[in-house]
């Protein structure tokens, strides 16, 4: 079974994403955290994303993945875990930009669809109900305005020992999900069939209620299916 959250950040993707993970016995995708990595590794190199040629070196010699290892997730950018620098607003502009690009959409789409055979997964991004796994048997958006958003994610910043202004956070926060809804690729949208669920003024764990309820449905129906 899939379960596919897309939506813009700091909507509470990872959070609901985790949590039905944990609740479900699901594999936990956070496809966000492959783009990262891959930024991570174009900001360290210094490739400039115009250079066609080292850009397509780069991609070629770049091994992601993704592992939980008691509980956390791990990232691994050749073999090295990088889970702990990808969360830098430096990152999170660089993974907007790249994702932009064919190239890198190309390689990731086949890494995710890779990774979905592992078995049950919940995967969490901008595209997972449109593009990596149009066939999800749950689909959701989640979505909020973007003052809520940008408040959840300057606290977190601030919880990480970054120190942020709110109104640089918004700032970076609307260019961010301008890019990635109006590039060509794969954009930032809501799948036809996907759940709209608005956690602007609902908490993390009555979002985590509806869903579950969701899924419980849709697994009921699906077995049911599967018998008859
Ligand atoms: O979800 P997260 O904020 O970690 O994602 C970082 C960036 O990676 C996004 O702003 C977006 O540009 C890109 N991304 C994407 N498609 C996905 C997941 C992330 O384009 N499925």
């Amino acid at each position: 079974m899939i379960i596919a959250i897309d939506g813009p950040s700091g909507a509470g993707k990872s959070t609901l994403a985790k949590r039905l993970a944990r609740e479900l016995g699901f594999t936990y995708m956070d496809t966000g955290a492959l783009y990262r990595a891959l930024a991570l590794k174009v900001l360290r190199q210094g490739v400039d994303l115009a250079d066609d040629a080292r850009l397509a070196a780069l991609l070629g010699s770049t091994a992601i993945d993704l592992r939980e290892e008691r509980g956390k997730l791990v990232v691994l950018m050749d073999g090295q875990d990088v889970a702990g620098d990808i969360r830098t607003p430096e990152v999170s502009q660089m993974a907007s930009k790249v994702s932009a690009l064919k190239s890198v959409r190309a390689r990731l789409l086949e890494l995710q669809r890779d990774l979905g055979k592992r078995g049950s997964v919940v995967a969490e991004g901008r595209d997972i109900g449109t593009v990596v796994f149009p066939a999800a048997e749950v689909k959701i958006f989640l979505d909020a305005s973007v003052g809520e958003r940008a408040r959840r994610r300057n606290q977190e910043l601030c919880a990480d020992g970054r120190a942020a202004q709110l109104a640089e956070t918004l700032r970076e926060m609307e260019e961010r999900d301008r890019r990635d809804s109006e590039r060509d690729l794969a954009p930032l949208c809501q799948a036809a069939d996907a759940v709209r669920v608005d956690s602007s003024a609902v908490d993390a764990e009555q979002v985590a209620v509806i869903v579950l309820n969701l899924v419980n449905q849709r697994k009921a129906r699906k077995n049911y299916r599967d018998r008859s």
